[in-house]
């Protein structure tokens, strides 16, 4: 499965933190995913194929992605059919 996983999402991970947090913030993505604890704020990095099977559930997503349904309408489609 694919995760589409952006900075700002909150996801549970399947293994307790040391801490005893569930919970963690993503802050960066790329070919490694930094996440922080949401009790104790220590931060780790790991793999995306890691990261991907550790996360249980996405509990809430940080910002909507950006083409969601406010599309541009293309310029072309006015001018080209009158002439
Ligand atoms: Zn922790």
């Amino acid at each position: 499965m694919y995760l589409d996983i952006q900075v700002d999402d909150i996801v549970h991970l399947r293994k307790q933190h040391p801490c005893g947090g569930w919970e963690w913030r993503v802050v960066r993505t790329g070919a490694d995913i930094g996440i922080v604890c949401l009790t104790c704020h220590r931060r780790l990095m790991m793999p995306r194929h890691k990261f991907r099977r550790a996360v249980k559930t996405i509990v809430q997503r940080g910002s909507p992605p950006p083409d969601s349904d406010n599309a541009l309408p293309l310029p072309e489609d006015s001018a080209s059919e009158n002439s």
